[in-house]
C-alpha cells in the first residue's frame, strides 16, 4: 500500500490518499497537490517506422515525467496503422519497448481510415479507440480528400459505432493554395496555405458527415476561434461532437515563427495572435472538451531547413501540464478545469477503464523548460527558456512511484 499523507486536493483540503501497490511506502504530500494521472489523447509516438523521432521507450518516460499515464496514439506510422495485421504489429513493438523501460503506459490506438482498406474497420473495432481521418495531408500518407471516401467512412463507423476523430483541414484548398504561395520561403506562408478557411471548411464538412451518418465525431487540433462558433453551433443542435485543442495554439502564434522558424511549424498551423485567448475560453466555455499535446516529434536536424523541406510537428507531452498550471496562475483555468480537459473528458469521450494512477503536482515550482532535459527522444522544445510555474514532481502508475526529474 501507498500512502500518500498530507497532500491537497482540488479545492485545497489537506487529505490522506491510499493507491494500492506491492510497495509498502508512505509518501509525504505536503506542499502537493493531487490529480490522477492524466491521459494524452492525442499522441504520435512514430512506431514503427520513424522511430528516429520518438519511440515507446522515450515516449513512456516523456509521458511519466509529464504528469501522463495514458496516451492514445496516431496511425500515421511508416507503415501506417491501417489494418488488423498491422495493428497487431504496433501492439506487440510497443509491449516490447515498453517492458523494456519497465514503465507500465497505458495506451490505446486508432486505426488510420485509409482508402483501400475499408474493410478492415469491421475487423479491428474491438481493439482501437476510434478511426482517424485525415481531411488534409500531414505526416504520412493518410489523406481522405474525395466525398465518396468520405461518406463511406462515416457510413462504416455508424455501422459499427466507432468513433470519428478528425484532422480537419481542407486538401483541395491546402493545394490550390499551394501554387498560390509558390516559392515563398518564410515560414509565415505556412500559416498562409492553411489559412483559418482550410480549417473552417474541413470542419464544417465533418460537422454535417457526423449529423448525417448520426456518428460520434472528436475534432482534433481545434486551432480557431471561428471553428469555435460552428461546435458550439453543432453542440447546441445536440449533436454527439466532442473537440481538442493543443498547447501550441492556446500558447504560441505566428510571432514565434520569427525565433522558432521550422520548430513553429506544425498542421494546423500556428494562427496570428487573439486565436490562443479564445480558445483558451472555449475551454473554460466548454465548447473545447480536451487539450492533447499532439506530440509529433522531429529531429532538430529535420527541423532546421528552410520551408518547404521541414516536417510540421512539435512535441509537447512534457510540457502540457506545466503550461496549463502556469496559466492557472494566470486565472486563466481553474485546477478542476484542468482535470476535466485532461483527465475526465477524454476518459469518456473514448470510453477508457479508469484506473488508480496519480500525479502529485508542486503548483509553485517554478523550472524554466530545457530541451536537452526531456525525456523525448528529439530533445527540444518549442517553449525553450519559457519559465514556468506549477510541475509535476511525482507519477505513479500501476503502484509504481516515479520522480519525475529522474526516470
Ligand atoms: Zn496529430
Amino acid at each position: 500500500m501507498i500512502t500518500i499523507v498530507g497532500v491537497s486536493d482540488l479545492e485545497g483540503n489537506e487529505i490522506e490518499h491510499m493507491i494500492d501497490s506491492e510497495l509498502d511506502l508512505a509518501i509525504d504530500g505536503r506542499g502537493l497537490t493531487l490529480f490522477p494521472g492524466l491521459i494524452d489523447p492525442h499522441v504520435h509516438f512514430r512506431t514503427p517506422g520513424l522511430m528516429d523521432k520518438e519511440n515507446w521507450e522515450t515516449g513512456a518516460k516523456a509521458a511519466i515525467a509529464g504528469g501522463y499515464t495514458t496516451v492514445i496514439d496516431m496511425p500515421n506510422t511508416l507503415p501506417p496503422c491501417i489494418t488488423l495485421a498491422r495493428l497487431r504489429d504496433k501492439q506487440k513493438l510497443i509491449n516490447k519497448q515498453l517492458r523494456k523501460v519497465g514503465i507500465p503506459l497505458h495506451y490505446g490506438l486508432y486505426i488510420g481510415a485509409d482508402k483501400l482498406h475499408f474493410d478492415e474497420i469491421k475487423k479491428v473495432k474491438k481493439h482501437v479507440v476510434g478511426i482517424k481521418v485525415f481531411m488534409g495531408s500531414s505526416t504520412g500518407d493518410l489523406v481522405m480528400d474525395d466525398e465518396s471516401s468520405l461518406h463511406a467512412i462515416f457510413t462504416l463507423a455508424h455501422a459499427h459505432d466507432l468513433l470519428i476523430s478528425v484532422h480537419a483541414e481542407d486538401e483541395e484548398m491546402i493545394q490550390e493554395r499551394k501554387k498560390q504561395f509558390l516559392g515563398q520561403t518564410s515560414f509565415e506562408t505556412h500559416s498562409q496555405i492553411r489559412s483559418v478557411e482550410v480549417a473552417c471548411k474541413a470542419t464544417e464538412k465533418a460537422i454535417e458527415l457526423a449529423k448525417t451518418y448520426d456518428v460520434r465525431l472528436n475534432l482534433l487540433h481545434i486551432s480557431t476561434k471561428e471553428e469555435l462558433a460552428i461546435i458550439k453551433k453543432a453542440k447546441d443542435e445536440g449533436l454527439k461532437i466532442t473537440a481538442e485543442t493543443t498547447p501550441h495554439h492556446l500558447f504560441l502564434d505566428t510571432s514565434a515563427y520569427a525565433t522558432l522558424g521550422g520548430k513553429a511549424q506544425m498542421n494546423p498551423p500556428l494562427r496570428s495572435k487573439g486565436h490562443g485567448a479564445a480558445l483558451m475560453q472555449g475551454i473554460r466555455d466548454g465548447v473545447i472538451d480536451m487539450v492533447g499535446s499532439d506530440h509529433a516529434p522531429h529531429t532538430l536536424e529535420e527541423k532546421k531547413g528552410v520551408y518547404g523541406m521541414v516536417p510540421s510537428g512539435v512535441p509537447g507531452i512534457e510540457t502540457m501540464l506545466p503550461l496549463l498550471l502556469n496559466a492557472y496562475h494566470h486565472d486563466e483555468l481553474t485546477l478542476k478545469k484542468i482535470v476535466e480537459v485532461t483527465y475526465d473528458n477524454p476518459l469518456h469521450t473514448f470510453s477508457l477503464k479508469p484506473h488508480h494512477d496519480v500525479v502529485l503536482i508542486d503548483l509553485n515550482k517554478e523550472k524554466e523548460v530545457f530541451g536537452k532535459n526531456l525525456m523525448t527522444k528529439c530533445k527540444w522544445s518549442p517553449y525553450e527558456g519559457w519559465k514556468l510555474k506549477g510541475w509535476p514532481i511525482k507519477t505513479i502508475i500501476k503502484g509504481k512511484v516515479y520522480d519525475c526529474e529522474k526516470i
